[in-house]
């Protein structure tokens, strides 16, 4: 397995895969390690999260960088990541053992009944590369709070974040083998959600490997828990507070380099706003700066992999063909490494790749609708639902179209965003279950009922 720099080409560490015998021993120690973690008092788990925060706001740098050089992320970004990675820890050191405790459910003479929380065992985490430490504690934090160990599986780019994500963890002081990465290709997972030492599965990433994986562990009987891709609909009514929604915008498409689930793809704009909203919008885009990710003033850098950015400059081509026009951008850039640039495509089709399938990097489409039913029909016509935003000044009129939109986590006049505090996740084909929040800690829970009668 191999570590290469996007933005340069090198190859940064080269990684012996791991043999089936090791990934057995791994199962085993895991199994082991559940044995005693799950038995540990909960105040010592949460207190060794809050280690955990410490050890990644005293690494901050060091983790930024790593990421920058492992797939392309701007460092300013990449420490903001690392900080949300400690806070996700601090947040479930503090509410974990409130949000575990017993659920009473009555209490009388005739029966005493509740819910109790408790933890299942080894839980495999397949993992993307797009927020490479993000991704990872969001899951981490919760289920180790619970009591559940551990194994991840991380994108094959990114093995030098899977084993600093284990090194948090080891030097934060948790017992040995409560989490473990698995430099492990693709190829190896079925065998692993097979394994009966396995309890559970999550994966953030393509539909399609969700859907393999699902199959997998639905053909176990092991409970899973998809967060996928999406076309999140940023919708532009018209009465939207225009410099806010322009800034925002940019900031949702662009962030990452573009890459992320819930970056907004499709800018659906309400007639009487859409004129001063593509003006300003192809405006901003090109005003940002393109290069290296590892410079401050940075906004977009490399995608994390040259066949990534081939694909979605096919998508672009392939949405021309269908009849968009390109209003900015559409054209590799004219540097080593797969840089794209910021790209607004207008008059979009909606049967274009760029409207009917996710666009993994720095490419926006742009709709007209003539009204606000319209932009809600429009937002709602994909096969994704993982986030969506609308903007306007009137806030009961946004809350009214943001409980219209099919899609797991809605926003008014703010980019959709993951927070501790809140339940994430997607409808449809963006996948199932929820992460963060108190949702998320009881999803690889046994809720188990007792009755005393
Ligand atoms: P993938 O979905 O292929 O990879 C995500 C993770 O799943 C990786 O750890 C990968 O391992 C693993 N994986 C892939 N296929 C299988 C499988 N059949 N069984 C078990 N594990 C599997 O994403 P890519 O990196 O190839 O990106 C392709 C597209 O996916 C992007 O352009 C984007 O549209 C979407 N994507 C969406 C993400 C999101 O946050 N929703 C994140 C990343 C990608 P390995 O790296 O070893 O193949």
């Amino acid at each position: 397995m191999e570590s290469v720099n996007p933005a340069t080409g090198e190859t940064l560490e080269t990684y012996e895969e791991p043999t089936g015998a090791d990934v057995d021993a791994a199962l085993e120690a895991a199994t082991d390690a559940f044995g005693s973690w799950s038995e540990t008092p909960i105040q010592h788990r949460r207190t060794l999260l809050a280690d955990a925060a410490d050890v990644l706001r005293d690494r901050v740098d060091e983790y930024a960088d790593l990421m920058v050089r492992e797939m392309g992320k701007p460092v300013a970004q990449a420490r903001s990541e690392v900080e949300k990675c400690a806070w996700v820890c601090d947040y479930y050191a503090e509410r974990a053992e409130e949000q575990l405790s017993d659920e009473v459910i009555g209490s009388d003479a005739a029966a005493h009944t509740l819910v109790s929380y408790e933890p299942i065992g080894p839980v495999l985490a397949i993992m993307p590369w797009n927020f490479p430490f993000w991704q990872v504690f969001r899951f981490a934090a919760p289920n180790l709070a619970a009591g559940n160990v551990g194994l991840l599986k991380h994108a094959s780019n990114v093995p030098g974040c899977a084993l600093a994500i284990e090194e948090v963890f080891r030097d934060a002081g948790f017992p040995e083998d409560t989490f473990q990465s698995l430099l492990v290709g693709s190829d190896t997972v079925e065998d692993v959600i097979a394994d009966d030492r396995l309890r559970g599965v999550t994966l953030t990433g393509s539909e399609g490997a969700g859907r393999a994986v699902a199959g997998q562990a639905g053909g176990e009987l092991k409970k899973t828990v998809l967060e996928l891709g999406g076309s999140d609909p940023f919708v532009v009514l018209d009465d939207a507070p225009m410099e806010h929604t322009l800034e925002k915008a940019v900031q949702a498409r662009t962030q990452n380099n573009g890459q992320s689930c819930i970056a907004a793809k499709r800018f659906i704009v309400h007639d009487d706003a859409y004129d001063e909203f593509v003006d300003g919008f192809v405006d901003r885009m090109d005003d940002l700066s393109v290069g290296d990710p590892a410079d401050e003033d940075t906004d977009v850098g490399p995608q994390a992999r040259q066949g990534l950015m081939e694909d979605l400059h096919d998508q672009v081509e392939r949405s021309v063909d269908a009849g968009a026009e390109v209003a900015t951008g559409g054209e590799p850039l004219d540097l080593e490494g797969p840089f794209y640039p910021p790209t607004v495509l207008i008059d979009v089709p909606r049967d274009a790749a760029a409207a009917t399938e996710e666009t993994f990097g720095p490419v926006a489409a742009v709709f007209r609708v003539e009204d606000e039913a319209e932009a809600i029909e429009l937002a709602n016509d994909t096969d994704f639902g993982l986030g969506a935003s609308v903007w306007t000044e009137n806030l009961e009129r946004g809350e009214r179209v943001a409980r219209e939109f099919e899609a797991g986590c809605c926003f008014v006049n703010e980019l959709v965003k993951s927070d501790p505090r809140l339940p994430f996740g997607g409808v449809k084909n963006s996948g199932y279950g929820r992460e963060l929040s108190e949702h998320g800690i009881r999803e690889f829970v046994n809720r188990k009922t007792v009755w005393v009668q």
